[in-house]
């Protein structure tokens, strides 16, 4: 049984575009577990793209009237543009008002407000027409405001969300849809309602599957940009942005952060004496080494071709000191002559330092590693004496 869910498991992250790790695959499931860098750059294009829907809307909502004008009687055309004016009025609100911020917690609003105003829209429209007896030609167009729930829906499909995400935002369309439908269930034709619902749940999990694939592709190209190719650690520019990340969170919070510069020591000789190829294969194991012993939180990045910075945020003084030397113990891997690769270290903290600037922090460290360096190598310096 085990065995046979796993071979299924296999078989659909083969199907899952380009290689996604099954470690990633929870990913595509909820939010939780995301780096900190994919949730920002999800919550801009999820309120970017709100905010394209909602430059759409409000174009086409008024023009909509000129059809209703055509088809209604005059009274009922008048309540529908009142309507449609609100509606307009609100999707351009979304849209001046609402800019991205980074915060997904923003970019879940901004999605509700998208998919309240159009609800809402619908609901007081529905009530409104079923007063009307409308034949022939109104009556289609009356019938087409029905459509509503399937456009929003259908929409959904632009958004890169997880499972969890389409299912949280398309269950209470879908159960307004259930309820109207049983209140209205004695003056109703079922056939025709359980058919406009089923496609309404079709719909929903074809946009989900959208969106999820949508959500996989940015997590692989997000995961390529933000990596160093050689040694899969942190880019430096990905390294910077987490640094200012953590450093922002770090000040609000009044929280200790503590920065390791890392320099491998005579690297230049692996070079010169194995070749070039030997030399990258010491820096993939040194950092494939450190990674496996970095704790949850802590950030490896290549500041540059044999040099580290290890972010770690919550940490005081006393503490990076102790993860700094753990990681000496374990070792950083051997060179190819078998003597263990060393590398000077720079320890700087925000409190104990008293800085204000993460890139100030990466300086003080940068300096007591060239300390490390003047001072004999393979030793770590964390203060000013
Ligand atoms: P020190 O102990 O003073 O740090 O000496 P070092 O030889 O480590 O320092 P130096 O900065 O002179 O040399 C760094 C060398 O790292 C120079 C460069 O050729 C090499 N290097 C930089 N990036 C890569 C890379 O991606 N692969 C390989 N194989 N070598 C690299
Ligand atoms: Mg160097
Ligand atoms: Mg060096």
């Amino acid at each position: 049984m085990n065995r046979l869910s796993h071979a299924i498991w296999r078989r659909l992250t083969g199907l899952m575009p380009g290689e996604l790790k099954e470690s990633e695959m929870a990913w595509l499931v909820w939010p939780r577990r995301h780096l900190p860098l994919v949730t920002r750059r999800r919550a801009t294009v999820i309120v970017n793209r709100v905010r394209l829907f909602a430059f759409l809307f409000a174009v086409l909502t008024p023009l909509w009237s000129a059809v209703d004008f055509v088809v209604f009687p005059f009274p009922l055309w008048m309540n529908l543009a009142m309507m449609r004016f609100a509606a307009t009025a609100a999707f351009a609100g979304l849209l001046v008002y609402y800019r991205p911020t980074g915060n997904l917690f923003d970019a879940y609003r901004a999605m509700a407000l998208l998919f309240l105003i159009p609800t809402v829209f619908y609901v007081a429209s529905h009530n409104m027409l079923t007063t009307y007896q409308l034949t022939g030609m109104s009556a289609a167009i009356g019938a087409g405001y029905a459509f509503l729930p399937f456009v929003l829906l259908a929409g959904l499909s632009i958004f890169p969300l997880t499972l969890l995400e389409s299912l949280m935002i398309s269950s209470p369309i879908l159960l307004a849809q259930g309820i109207s439908g049983y209140l209205r269930w004695s003056a109703m034709d079922w056939p025709s309602f359980a058919g406009a619902f089923w496609l309404l749940v079709l719909i929903t999990g074809v946009s989900t599957l959208a969106g999820t694939s949508q959500l996989a592709f940015m997590l692989v190209l997000v995961r390529q940009a933000i990596r160093d190719p050689l040694t899969g650690v942190f880019s430096r520019r990905s390294g910077e942005e987490v640094m200012e990340l953590q450093f922002n969170n770090a000040t609000r919070h009044e929280a200790p952060m503590a920065v390791a510069f890392f320099d491998i020591d005579h690297f230049k000789s692996i070079n010169d004496k194995y070749g070039h190829e030997a030399g990258d294969k010491v820096l993939s194991v040194m950092t494939a080494t450190v990674g496996a012993n970095l704790r949850r939180g802590d950030t490896l990045a290549r500041w540059g071709g044999e040099e580290f910075v290890l972010i770690m945020p919550n940490t005081d003084l006393q503490q990076a000191e102790a993860a700094v030397q753990r990681l000496r113990n374990v070792g950083l891997g051997r060179r190819p002559d078998d003597t263990p690769v060393t590398a000077s270290i720079g320890i700087a903290e925000r409190h104990a330092d008293g800085t204000d600037e993460w890139k100030k922090l990466v300086d003080l460290a940068d300096q007591r590693m060239y300390h490390a360096k003047q001072t004999g190598r393979n030793r770590v310096v964390s203060g000013d004496d």
